[in-house]
């Protein structure tokens, strides 16, 4: 077990929080989505309640270690401020920090907040450069993580500040730990996976790992002309992942020997071409013309799943059944939504990214029991149940 914030005294303290403000912003700089922001309001407002001083910290975008404003956080501090209903103090320096930040920091008083700018500014940032995080620990007496979307890469504000602070997990952290890691060490059975998504070999090493913990393995997305490829079957213009092809049947086979039923779709929805408005049909598996792509699972694989999701006492789901962003082939990734969110018994984990974003459109996001904020985190956690960044917090 990991320390969080409950476990040590911040109580008047100076505390400097990694948080993961990667909010998407439109041309205008307005933010569309601000899911993260509200993710890391509990351990603010923790902190808050303490009287601790407050350093917010966090990258946004791909700056690519130069001061971009294009990627500046200050609609993010406008943001906090509104929803804590007090002032972030903000100073937008290339440097993110330098000697009149050094100095607010400093000044700092209790239930005080200052947000520092884009830490991807620096370009020692991303090579988890030392001097960087030495400089960012200089701040503050105590590190909270609390930035699961970027636990997966271990940089100066992430990772490298902890050798030279007391570090331990923020509330939001600690809550997607305690979903995806008691998901994967002691699941309430039987425990249903799903997979989506483009392509199989991003996601090869989850799903080999996830089969040696699932009962169920149901594939949908993209990725399943793959397995059905690899199965023999001819699958049109659908999206094949040549390089995972050999892979595919290799898993089939694991999933055959590891006694986990591995259920492929029996139909889809196929169309003439990538777009909503293209004439499209449902086929069962074996008869995809060979002019037409697949673009979602049919309507009797989304009730063959709909039952799986049903009769389960976990699911674990990542990666959208089919082109959910078109409406017309929506109608499967809605379907494994619906049946997850009508399970009330299940523990019911989004595994980020598309998924989360689908659940979110779908306006079923509340009814889950997790939606997870770190699309590739969270599948690396699945993956090797630790990541770099959350292997630095202190333990227990
Ligand atoms: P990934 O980033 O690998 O999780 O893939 C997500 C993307 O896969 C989404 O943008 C979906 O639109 C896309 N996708 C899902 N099903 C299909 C499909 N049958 N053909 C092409 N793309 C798909």
């Amino acid at each position: 077990m990991k320390k969080t914030l409950k476990d040590i005294d911040v109580r008047n303290k100076k505390v400097i929080v990694r948080c993961d403000f990667n909010v998407p912003l439109d041309d205008d700089g307005n933010i569309t989505d601000d899911t993260r922001i509200v993710g890391a309001l509990p351990t603010i407002e923790y902190l808050l309640a303490e009287n601790a001083s407050i350093i917010l910290m966090s990258h946004l975008g791909r700056p690519k270690g130069e001061a971009n404003p294009k990627y500046s956080l200050a609609p993010v501090a406008a943001d906090i401020s509104k929803k804590i209903g007090r002032e972030v103090i903000f100073k937008s320096v290339p440097e993110v920090v330098n000697a009149e930040v050094k100095e607010i920091a400093a000044g700092l008083k209790s239930g005080e907040v200052l947000l520092l700018e884009n830490t991807r500014f620096r370009k020692e940032e991303e090579k988890n450069g030392e001097d960087f995080a030495k400089e960012l620990s200089d701040l503050a007496e105590v590190f909270v993580n609390d930035a699961f979307g970027a636990a997966h890469r271990a940089h100066s504000s992430t990772a490298g500040i902890s050798a030279y602070l007391p570090t331990v997990s923020g509330f939001l952290i600690e809550k997607e730990l305690n979903f995806l890691g008691h998901a994967l060490e002691n699941p309430a059975r039987p425990f249903v996976a799903i997979m989506g998504g483009s392509k199989v070999s991003d996601k090869i090493k989850v799903i080999e790992s996830l089969l040696s913990k699932a009962d169920t393995l149901l594939i949908g997305g993209g990725m399943m002309f793959t397995f059905l490829k690899a199965e023999g079957l001819e699958v049109g213009k659908s999206i094949l992942d040549e390089e995972g092809l050999e892979l595919a049947g290799q898993l089939i086979k694991l999933a055959r020997e590891k006694g986990v039923t591995l259920l492929l779709p029996v139909d889809v929805k196929a169309a003439d071409a990538f777009d909503n408005d293209s004439p499209a049909d449902i086929y069962s598996i074996d008869e995809i013309p060979a002019d037409r792509m697949g673009l979602d699972i049919g309507p009797k694989t989304a009730e063959l799943f709909a039952s799986e999701i049903a009769s389960s006492g976990t699911v674990l789901w990542n990666g959208p059944m089919g082109v959910f962003e078109l409406p017309n082939f929506a109608a499967g990734t809605k379907a494994v939504a619906e049946a997850m969110a009508a399970n009330e018994k299940a523990v019911t984990i989004i595994g980020g990214g598309d998924s989360a974003a689908a659940v979110s459109q779908f306006g079923l996001a509340d009814r889950m029991s997790h939606v997870s904020t770190g699309g590739g985190a969270s599948l690396e956690f699945i993956e090797n149940g630790t990541l770099p960044c959350i292997e630095v917090i202190a333990d227990k």
